[in-house]
């Protein structure tokens, strides 16, 4: 419409003056005399004239206001911020300035915005929600993944307070400023209502620009991590068939109330329950039969202890119950007899297996604290002393425990005597098992572990001794003459080849606490010209645990030293991998007893999966210990477990063997070792 009127304008005023122009010519032609033409031809003269001119001139304007019409399509497109298209030269020289200076700033425009669509391109492909605040706490830009986190459209989370996101219940523990250092976990509420644990860590945005200062949020969803977290408790703690607390749990459990009794002057009944024949029951109606027995049992002894009582399955036939007591010596064993009684009553009374009505009967073994014992260990094994004798005594009654009823403890105190000489009698040597990565059976290390060489005993394994000394001073003199044993060992290797792998220690907890513990290590590894690095110190999950707070800097120092650091027997405590994280661990040992069954029973092979699937998401080495099947070695390579160790791959042996076994490797007459099928 602009465009007509434009034109329409122009061509009058061209018209106007191709008339003027006429009356001008007839005017002069008049004035001039000579000659008198014709007013028609005048005219006629004067209108084709001015057609002419009106049609020139109206082709130019169409030329100029096509090109304008194309320069305002790009500016308008330039307005919405699409830079892409070129800036169209339409070659007429009244809008070439114009045309110039738009396509410079479009070019300009082009830079920044690709910058800007790119920032945007990675924060929304990012996986994990980012939320960037104003230094108010107020959210200022998120991306789509933090759209999806919370549910929640951009624009009802942008302008809300970041703390506003967090659920009620954890936002006074949720500290941003301690975030800034050290990543954390909270819970999130979203649109929805849903709470959902999250991994948080956060980063300052530094500028000098007050208005571009604030902080970046990363928010990780853990749920899945969180609860196969869950289920590994669960499993390593709760016995599958009765779904009862297994042995861990129940020792667990046990301690925490002799804990408890002893802060209050109280007592512990224990009774260990050992079902008599069982292996008859299994061998005659089969293991179904069996299952539904030890189902029936667990299902009697839950129903006739009281309410306050523990009851676990500490192993096939055998379940123990504990309750704490108020009472003197004397009534406690009073009370004692009682549940004894009333127990072996109610687990004789006839049940139905296999359509045949069977009786069983169980034997009990009762010990107490704090008569028998004030610590876990002891109590069970006294208890399963009395046990033993309930057996010996005919079955189906029950026992009290009597010092003289245990012979191990009087050979456990013998031991112990001799365990304080036998480091001066030089009766401690070193055995090396081999670490291999199970995918190649390539030797990677070894673990250093301890013997013991009693004359008239053959070798002691440390599961005996260790625990002994560890009551004493005793288990740090050990430490250290491992410690100086395996460096004089790995500077033998040295000598003899250039890289024999990571060596491995076993530590107490003792060991770490010992002031001196780190000065000694870095002397001894100094003295023997042994790199920190090629050292890994091996520390039990309940160890780590214990005291996480002493423990955690000097395991930093360790780390920043170069010392490998591993979780060894994982599995077997109560941390959670969360809390884990907190050291600076490399590698995750899984223990032993869950490899065992890993490839047959499917709760283990659940555990362990999950357990390597988690380490791995944690980025530590995971390796299986105890490995002493191909089945095993192929379930945990397809289980994604990188590491093993076990009599498959080698048994401990002398440290000269060891560096035959690497020189061998190195020469290429390894691996020895089998390659799965
Ligand atoms: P650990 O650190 O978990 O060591 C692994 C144990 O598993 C060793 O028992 C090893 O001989 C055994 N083992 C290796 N392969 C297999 C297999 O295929 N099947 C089975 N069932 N077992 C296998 P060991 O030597 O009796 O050591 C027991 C524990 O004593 C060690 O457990 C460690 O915690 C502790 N220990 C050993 N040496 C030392 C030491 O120098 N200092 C300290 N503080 N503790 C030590
Ligand atoms: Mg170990
Ligand atoms: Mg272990």
């Amino acid at each position: 419409m602009k465009g007509f009127r434009l034109r329409s304008r122009y061509l009058l005023t061209v018209l106007g003056i191709g008339l003027a122009l006429t009356g001008v010519v007839v005017l002069a032609v008049e004035l001039g005399g000579q000659q008198r033409v014709p007013l028609a031809l005048v005219v006629v003269a004067g209108i084709v004239l001015s057609l002419l001119a009106a049609a020139f001139a109206s082709v130019l304007i169409s030329r100029i206001d096509r090109a304008m019409g194309a320069l305002m399509a790009s500016a308008e497109r330039i307005g919405r911020g699409l830079y892409s298209e070129p800036v169209r030269v339409s070659g007429v020289p009244e809008v070439a300035p114009l045309e110039d200076a738009l396509e410079r700033m479009r070019q300009a425009l082009t830079g920044t915005a690709i910058s800007r669509d790119y920032l945007d391109a990675v924060l929304n492909s990012m996986s994990d929600a980012v939320l960037v605040t104003a230094p108010d706490g107020r959210v200022r830009t998120v991306n789509a993944a933090a759209v999806a986190l919370f549910g929640h459209r951009p624009e009802q989370l942008v302008g809300r307070d970041f703390d506003s996101l967090i659920a009620e219940a954890h936002r006074a523990s949720f500290e941003a400023d301690k975030i800034v250092e050290e990543p954390g976990e909270t819970v999130v509420r979203t649109a929805r209502g849903q709470t959902i644990p999250v991994s948080v860590s956060a980063s300052s945005v530094s500028s000098e620009d007050p208005g571009f200062q604030g902080r970046i949020y990363v928010l990780r969803d853990i749920t899945e991590r969180k609860r196969a977290e869950r289920r590994i408790r669960y499993l390593a703690r709760f016995d599958m068939l009765t779904k009862m607390p297994n042995r861990m749990q129940f020792q667990h459990l046990l301690q925490q109330a002799l804990a408890r009794v002893a802060r209050q002057g109280r007592g512990v009944v224990l009774l260990y329950v050992d079902v008599d024949n069982f292996k008859e029951i299994n061998d005659t109606f089969g293991h179904a039969a069996g299952d539904r027995v030890l189902e029936t049992m667990s299902e009697r002894l839950t129903r006739v202890l009281p309410k306050e009582s523990v009851v676990g399955r500490l192993a096939g036939d055998e379940f123990a119950a504990f309750i704490e007591t108020a009472d003197g010596a004397e009534d406690r064993h009073q009370q004692a007899s009682g549940l004894a009684r009333l127990l072996l009553r109610e687990v004789s009374r006839p049940l139905h297996v296999s359509d045949h009505e069977i009786e069983v009967t169980a034997s009990i073994g009762i010990a107490t604290c704090p008569e028998d014992a004030d610590n876990v260990i002891d109590l069970i094994r006294n208890a399963d002393a009395a046990m033993y004798h309930a057996k010996r005594a005919g079955r189906n009654c029950h026992v009290f425990y009597a010092p003289e009823m245990n012979a191990a403890a009087v050979e456990r105190l013998l031991l112990k005597s001799k365990l304080r000489r036998a480091l001066e009698r030089d009766e401690f040597l070193v055995r090396y098992q081999p670490k291999v990565e199970l995918a190649s059976g390539r030797v990677v290390g070894a673990e250093a572990l301890l013997r013991w060489r009693l004359p008239g005993h053959g070798d002691i394994a440390p599961a005996q001794f260790i625990p002994l000394a560890e009551e004493s001073r005793l288990i740090l003199d050990i430490g250290a003459w491992v410690l100086n044993q395996v460096c004089s060992d790995y500077a033998h290797w040295q000598k003899n080849i250039d890289d024999p792998g990571l060596v491995a220690i076993n530590l107490s907890l003792k060991e770490l606490s010992q002031a001196s513990f780190i000065p000694r290590c870095r002397s001894v590894f100094e003295r023997h010209g042994v790199s920190p690095s090629r050292v890994e110190l091996e520390i039990t999950e309940t160890t780590l645990m214990m005291d996480a707070e002493r423990t955690l800097p000097l395991l930093d120092e360790l780390r920043a030293m170069g010392v490998h650091l591993s979780i060894d027997d994982f599995g077997t405590g109560y941390s959670s991998l969360s809390a884990l994280q907190q050291f600076p661990i490399g590698t995750l040992k899984i223990d032993q007893s869950f490899v065992r069954n890993a490839a047959a029973d499917p709760d283990d092979a659940t555990i362990v999966r999950t357990i390597i699937e988690m380490g791995r998401s944690l980025g530590l080495h995971v390796l299986a210990e105890g490995i002493e099947t191909e089945e095993q070695q192929r379930f945990l390579l397809q289980s994604g477990c990188q590491y093993g160790q076990g009599r498959l791959f080698g048994e401990p042996v002398s440290a000269d063997e060891f560096l035959e076994m690497v020189l061998r490797q190195a020469t290429g007459a390894f691996p020895v070792l089998r390659q799965p099928a």
